[in-house]
């Protein structure tokens, strides 16, 4: 049995800047903070992480309410941004995701530092939400090797009861899993959990930059799906 588990921006989709306007909009609504700091980075990171950075930033308390207050406002305001902007699913995504479902010995989940309710607006915005049955998400984390730990222990949870299903039997011991990003901190937090590393260049990190990282694959985008498919099959050998 194999896991894949796939980041959301950059590697599944482009929402052509809703997820920072939504940030944007929710901080000048919610705290009057005008113009949010350019030099708070977006990628790679949890919305818990980037939230709590832009309230210290800002002077605003970085409390556990004022971030139970930006989730409320900050979720609907994504809904309302994501047809506005002209975002995309990435080449091959569609196609990779159609090819792993055919198999029953893929289970295919998120690893995301979106919040579970925003990586559930963006995806249902581009009609991939149902594709995925579980995974760990930026709510309660600010660290993603924590979120990777988080998608870790759902898949488990998930590939036993889908055996339980179909058998009778569990036997969650022999999962493999993949990760699927764009960034150096998905390559890091694959490593964190023990997994495969595939990195992909659809979200704008330099080559170079991820090259370094030393994944165990490198991909223009995920178009390249023999590739993949070799990986995975690879590790479940
Ligand atoms: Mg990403």
């Amino acid at each position: 049995m194999a896991t894949v588990l796939f980041d959301i921006d950059g590697t599944l989709i482009h929402t052509a800047g809703a997820g920072h306007r939504a940030f944007a909009d929710t901080f000048r609504t919610l705290f009057g903070i005008e113009k949010i700091s350019s030099d708070v980075r977006f990628a790679g990171r949890s919305d818990r992480a980037i939230a709590e950075e832009l309230m210290a930033t800002h002077g605003v308390a970085s409390s556990s309410e004022n971030w139970l207050r930006f989730v409320k406002a900050f979720v609907p305001r994504l809904e309302e941004v994501l047809p506005q902007c002209q975002g995309t699913v990435l080449p091959g995504v569609v196609e990779l995701l159609d090819r792993l479902k055919e198999s029953e010995q893929t289970a295919i989940g998120l690893l995301t530092g979106n919040i579970a309710a925003g990586a559930q607006a963006k995806l249902s915005h581009y009609r991939l939400w149902d594709r995925f049955a579980f995974g760990g998400y930026g709510d309660d984390w600010v660290n993603r090797n924590d979120i990777a730990a988080a998608a870790l222990a759902a898949s488990r949870t998930y590939v036993a009861q889908s055996q339980d299903a179909r058998s009778g039997k569990t036997n969650g011991e022999s999962q493999r899993v993949i990760v699927i990003g764009d960034t150096p901190a998905d390559v890091e937090c694959a490593r964190s959990i023990g997994a495969v590393a595939v990195a992909v260049l659809t979200g704008g990190v330099p080559r170079e930059v991820l090259v370094a990282t030393e994944p165990d694959l490198l991909l223009d985008d995920l178009s390249e799906i023999d590739d993949i498919l070799v990986q995975i099959n690879s590790v479940t050998a």
